[in-house]
C-alpha cells in the first residue's frame, strides 16, 4: 500500500543511505507548504517548476493554479481542476498504475534543486498521510525522471531545467521560506491546543463550581460570574421568560449577586425573542447593522454594547419556562471557540441547574413533611409525639443546670355539650381559638401541644411554682372570658387547669412531671371546673 512513499524515500537517500527527506507528517502543513513552493515558483517568473498531481490535491492547493498557468509544466492524472485548464503546459494524463488508492502531489522546482512530495493513502481501511521534501539536486532528478515515466511521459517532453549556477542559494532560499512557513504553522496549532487546553480546564473548573452548588440561584450565579471569568464581556446574565410572556425575568447577573427575578421588557430585547422563537442561539457581530438589534443601536451603544449573543438553555422540565445566557461586549466580535465554550458551558448549566431545582423541592417537601410530622393538624399545635421529645429535651436541661421547670394540662368542661349544641364543626373552630389564644399568651420558650381531644399541655422551662400558678390563673381567665366566633356572644367555654413543678427529689422522669399536673387537673374538674389546682408536691415550693 505505501510502495508509492516506500519508492519516494527511496529515491530521496543518499549514497550512504541516509534519508535526505524532510518529513512532513501533518497534512495541512504539507498544504501550506505546497503553497509556499507554488508562491515561490510563481515569483520567479517563466522558469518551468514541475507539478505532478492527481485532479483531487490538484484543486486542495489553489496556489499551483497560478504556477501552472504562467510557464510551469503540469502533468495531471485525470481531469485537472477548472483553474488549471487554461494552462499551456497542463498534460493530462492517465491515472498512472502508481497512483492506484493514493493521491499525490509532487513538486520540483525550476531549477530541478528542489522537491515537496505528498502522499495520500486513502483506502476503505487506511487513510494514511506521508510527505517530505528534499533540496538534493542528484536525488531529485532521480525522482523527477521516475515520475515522468510512471506518468509516461517521455523526457522530451520534460523542459530543460532552469540554469543551476544560482540553484544553491534559490534552494537554501526555499528551504529557509519553508521552515519560516513550518514554524508559524506549528506556534498556531500549539496556540489553538493552549487554547483548547485552557477552554477545558475553564469548563471543568465551573463544572466543578457549579455542582457544588444546591440552591439553583447560586448555580446560576456561578455559572454568569465564571463565564464572565474566561471571556472577556461586560455583561453576562441569565434571563428566564415564561412562555407566551414579553416580560423577561434576569435570574443572575455577573455583576451583582443579588439580582433575581429583576422584570425586564423583551420588546428592548428582540435578540432574546429571536432566540425564543427560533430555539437557536444568536450571534450579533455589530448591533448597529443587524436588521433584529439596528433600532436599538443608540440604547446599545450608551451601555457599552456593540457586539452580543444569547444561547437557550436547554431544560427538560417545562415548568421552569425558558431560560437565555445573554453575553455582551463592547467591541470585539465573538470567536467561535467563545461561542462554542458557552454552549457547553450553557448545556452543563442546564443539568446541574435541573439537579439544584429537584433538590430544592425535595427539600421543600421534606420540611413539609417535618412539620405535618410534629404538628396537630387541627390547631397547628405540636402533637403529643413531639411535645414528648421536647418535654423530654427540656427535662433533661432542668436537671443539669437545676432550672425550675413547669407543667401546666387544661381540659375543655363539657365540650361534649359545646358539640352536641352547636356541632362538631362548631367544636372544631372552639379547639382552633382556644389554641391561637393559649398560643398568643405563653413565653416563646414555652412548648405547647395538644395532648388529647380537648386536652392541652404547656410545658413553661425556667418557670417555678409562682410564675406557673400566675399564668395558669391568666390563661383561665383569658379563655374564659373569650368570645368564639360562632358561638352566642354570652356562651361561655371554660377550662380546668392542673399544675406542676418538677420536684428532683419525687420525679425521676418527665413522664412524671405531666402525671402530676394531670392529676392536678382531674383535682379541679372534681372541685367543680372552671378552676386552677397546683398539684400537692409542688406546692410549698417557689
Ligand atoms: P369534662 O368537663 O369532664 O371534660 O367533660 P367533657 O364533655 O369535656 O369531656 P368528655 O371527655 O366527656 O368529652 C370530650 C369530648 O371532646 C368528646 C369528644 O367528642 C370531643 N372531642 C374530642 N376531640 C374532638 C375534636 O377534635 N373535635 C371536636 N369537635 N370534638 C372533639
Ligand atoms: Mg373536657
Ligand atoms: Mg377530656
Amino acid at each position: 500500500m505505501e510502495a508509492l512513499w516506500d519508492r519516494i524515500e527511496e529515491l530521496a537517500m543518499d549514497k550512504s543511505g541516509t534519508s535526505t527527506l524532510v518529513p512532513v507528517e501533518d497534512v495541512g502543513l504539507f498544504r501550506a507548504l505546497a503553497a509556499e513552493v507554488a508562491r515561490f515558483c510563481e515569483a520567479k517568473g517563466d522558469a518551468p517548476a514541475l507539478v505532478f498531481a492527481d485532479a483531487q490535491t490538484a484543486g486542495q492547493v489553489p496556489q499551483l493554479a497560478a504556477v501552472v498557468r504562467n510557464a510551469a509544466f503540469a502533468a495531471c492524472a485525470g481531469a485537472p481542476p477548472e483553474t488549471w485548464k487554461k494552462a499551456r503546459n497542463t498534460v493530462q494524463v492517465a491515472f498512472p498504475q502508481l497512483l492506484l488508492d493514493h493521491r499525490l502531489l509532487i513538486v520540483f522546482s525550476p531549477s530541478h534543486s528542489f522537491a515537496i512530495a505528498g502522499v495520500h493513502i486513502n483506502t476503505a481501511t487506511q487513510d494514511i498521510f506521508r510527505g517530505g521534501w528534499t533540496c538534493e539536486r542528484k536525488l531529485v532528478e532521480t525522482m523527477l525522471r521516475e515520475f515522468a515515466e510512471g506518468f509516461q511521459l517521455s523526457r522530451d517532453t520534460l523542459p530543460t531545467p532552469a540554469p543551476a549556477p544560482d540553484a544553491a542559494d534559490t534552494s537554501l532560499l526555499l528551504a529557509t521560506r519553508l521552515m519560516s512557513s513550518m514554524v508559524a504553522h506549528f506556534s498556531a496549532r500549539q496556540q489553538d491546543i493552549a487554547m483548547d487546553r485552557h477552554d477545558l480546564f475553564s469548563v471543568l473548573e465551573i463544572l466543578k463550581a457549579i455542582s457544588s452548588r444546591r440552591r439553583a440561584h447560586d448555580v446560576l450565579f456561578v455559572f454568569v460570574e465564571q463565564i464572565a471569568r474566561v471571556i472577556e464581556t461586560n455583561r453576562c446574565s441569565i434571563v428566564q421568560v415564561w412562555g407566551g410572556e414579553r416580560k423577561g425575568r434576569v435570574q443572575a447577573s455577573h455583576e451583582d449577586e443579588t439580582v433575581s427575578d429583576l422584570v425586564i421588557d423583551l420588546e428592548k430585547y428582540p435578540e432574546i425573542l429571536h432566540a425564543m422563537e427560533t430555539r437557536q442561539k444568536v450571534v450579533i457581530n455589530d448591533v448597529a447593522r443587524h436588521h433584529l438589534t439596528r433600532q436599538y443601536a443608540r440604547q446599545l451603544s450608551e451601555a457599552g454594547i456593540r457586539v452580543l449573543m444569547v444561547i437557550p438553555i436547554v431544560l427538560f422540565d417545562p415548568n421552569v419556562g425558558s431560560l437565555f445566557l445573554r453575553v455582551t461586549r463592547r467591541r470585539r466580535s465573538f470567536a467561535l471557540r467563545e461561542i462554542g465554550f458557552c454552549e457547553i458551558v450553557a448545556e452543563a448549566a442546564g443539568n446541574a441547574l435541573e439537579r439544584a431545582q429537584l433538590f430544592e423541592r425535595i427539600q421543600r417537601a421534606n420540611e413539609r413533611l417535618e412539620r405535618l410530622a410534629v404538628t396537630d393538624a387541627l390547631t397547628g399545635l405540636h402533637n403529643r409525639r413531639h411535645f414528648h421529645q421536647r418535654l423530654q429535651e427540656e427535662y433533661l436541661r432542668s436537671k443539669r443546670y437545676a432550672l425550675p421547670l413547669a407543667c401546666v394540662m387544661f381540659d375543655i368542661d363539657d365540650f361534649k355539650k359545646i358539640n352536641d349544641t352547636y356541632g362538631h364543626l362548631q367544636g372544631d373552630s372552639v379547639l382552633r381559638e382556644i389554641a391561637a389564644q393559649t398560643n398568643a399568651l405563653i413565653r416563646k420558650t414555652d412548648i405547647c401541644a395538644r395532648y388529647g381531644g380537648e386536652e392541652f399541655v404547656v410545658v413553661m422551662p425556667q418557670t417555678g411554682i409562682v410564675g406557673a400558678r400566675s399564668q395558669a390563673h391568666r390563661l383561665l381567665e383569658v379563655l374564659r372570658t373569650h368570645t368564639y366566633p360562632g358561638l352566642p356572644p354570652k356562651a361561655r367555654v371554660t377550662v380546668s387547669i392542673g399544675v406542676a413543678v418538677l420536684d428532683l427529689d419525687t420525679m425521676d422522669n418527665c413522664d412524671a412531671l405531666v402525671a402530676q399536673a394531670d392529676v392536678a387537673l382531674y383535682e379541679a374538674k372534681r372541685l367543680g371546673k372552671n378552676q386552677v389546682v397546683v398539684a400537692q408536691t409542688s406546692g410549698d415550693k417557689t
